[in-house]
């Protein structure tokens, strides 16, 4: 929509969810009775769910009617062909496994990869990929460009790969020790931010050279190629699939959630270009995913999956998709909320640490604006930072996160532009309210990932 302010999105509605609109005063009790933990709130108490784009799409009736046609038959679906040609056609990589997920690929691929003594390198490991691969006993190294350190300084892509640090650990560790190395695109846990192509070809030469398999942690690639297309010298008059398809071109495998930018609820997938491994791996997925032709999935799930990973790439809808996320993080910038810079494809991060200076980090300011954007707002979140990563010493002080973050992450063909208008006015009541915002204290935790349970009480 060439010469419009506003963002069209690019489909109608045919069947809604609705949502149940709750008053602040309902609000605090739930919020009281989930231990002021938004992981363990009904999701029907939940106005504006921003927990996470992943499984959360809205499929559409194209992907609906295929799932009609599924075929599920245990061996050779035509849903499993109709899905392994649309993986080849994108990745060019000729052998294709699929998974229920993203980390069951993962398993396979880097628990036959890893082990004791192996290093693998990425820009920076998202969190299923790093626990596989420690699992297997092997290490992860996280080496993004300095810039993708820092929240407030604007680079075109800030989830580039430190070249010269690949370099000098390949060299370090040895090439035989490198499990591999794993572009992740974009980059999830640093903020969605973009990987470039002029980076990715980069790491592909150094990985060439020194015989080192590179694979692309693919879930979000049609949102790394808009930025590509839009930020790069070269790539303004190419198709987003042709630069997706120029990126795997590079590489040696992928791996892939297909809850992101193959715009389906649950599935995944694992491409190999070399069939010594692709077999090794096909190995592992029969023992624990299922059979080579589905891996776990039904055949609706592979022809939806199929129909999506053509859809992502429709140029109306890649426009939509980051233009309504930047809306929204722009807006808030332009309000005076502490934003991550600049706003990556799939989320809106804060720096609640700077828009709460009055709460100490052993208080969980990205909790206390979590418990704010529900109660204001019905709005779920996530924290990023102390609650999520946070550690303690031998006399039990809190070792905080570098970063008190919270994540607004945007569900795919959701929301429309009037349920983002509401979270910026929401946003305003959190900016007049900002002087009353409470910490909070741990009462109950778990010994692993406590986000997820713990609970907590108000100051
Ligand atoms: C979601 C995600 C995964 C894991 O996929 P699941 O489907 O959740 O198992 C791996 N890598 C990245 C970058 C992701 O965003």
């Amino acid at each position: 929509m060439e010469g419009f302010k506003t963002i069209f999105e690019p489909f109608k509605i045919k069947m809604v969810e609705p949502i149940d609109v709750t008053t602040r005063e309902q609000r605090e009790h739930f919020l009281k009775e989930a231990y002021y933990n938004p992981f363990l709130l009904h999701s029907d108490k939940v106005m504006i769910d921003f927990l996470t784009d992943s499984g959360t799409s809205a499929m559409s009736s194209n992907q609906w009617a295929g799932m009609m046609n599924g075929d599920e038959s245990y061996a050779g679906a035509r849903s499993w062909i109709k899905m392994r040609d649309a993986i080849k056609n994108l990745t060019g990589h000729e052998h294709v496994l699929p998974t229920h997920q993203g980390r069951a690929a993962e398993r396979i691929l880097y628990g036959y990869l890893g082990g004791k003594g192996k290093t693998f390198i990425s820009n920076t490991h998202f969190d299923t990929t790093r626990a596989n691969i420690e699992f297997s006993g092997a290490e992860a190294i996280d080496i993004v460009i300095e810039e993708g350190k820092r929240p407030d300084v604007f680079h075109p892509f800030k989830g580039n790969m430190d070249v010269k640090k690949l370099e000098q650990l390949i060299q370090e560790k040895g090439a035989e020790n490198i499990g591999g190395v794993i572009l992740t695109v974009t980059n999830n846990s640093g903020g969605g931010q973009p990987v470039s192509m002029a980076n990715a070809k980069a790491v592909a030469e150094i990985c060439k050279k020194h015989k080192v398999y590179f694979f692309l942690d693919c879930c979000r690639v049609a949102e790394n190629a808009y930025f590509i297309k839009h930020r790069e010298e070269g790539y303004q008059n190419k198709t987003y699939k042709q630069i997706a398809q120029e990126m795997f071109a590079l590489t040696d495998g992928a791996i892939m959630s297909a809850k992101k930018d193959a715009l389906v609820n649950m599935g995944g997938f694992l491409s190999l270009k070399n069939k010594e491994l692709a077999n090794a791996c096909k190995n592992l997925l029969i023992i624990t995913e299922g059979f080579a032709t589905y891996g776990g999935l039904s055949g609706r799930d592979m022809e939806a999956i199929a129909i999506g990973l053509e859809e992502v790439f429709d140029e109306d809808y890649l426009h939509y998709r980051i233009r309504s996320t930047a809306f929204l993080g722009e807006r808030l910038k332009n309000m005076g909320v502490p934003v991550m810079w600049p706003i990556g494809g799939h989320a809106v991060y804060i720096d609640a640490k700077a828009l709460y200076p009055t709460i100490p980090v052993n208080q969980y300011p990205g909790q206390a604006l979590v418990c704010e954007l529900y109660r204001l707002g019905g709005i779920r979140c996530v924290e990023i930072g102390s609650v999520m990563f946070g550690k303690y010493d031998e006399s039990g002080k809190l070792i905080p996160s570098p970063m008190e973050l919270v994540r607004l992450a945007i569900p795919r063909r959701v929301y429309t532009q009037s349920h983002i208008e509401f979270v910026i006015e929401v946003f305003e009541k959190v900016l007049q309210n900002k002087h009353n915002a409470r910490g909070l204290k741990i009462v109950e935790e778990p010994q692993f990932l406590r986000h997820f349970t713990c609970k907590f009480q108000e100051l």
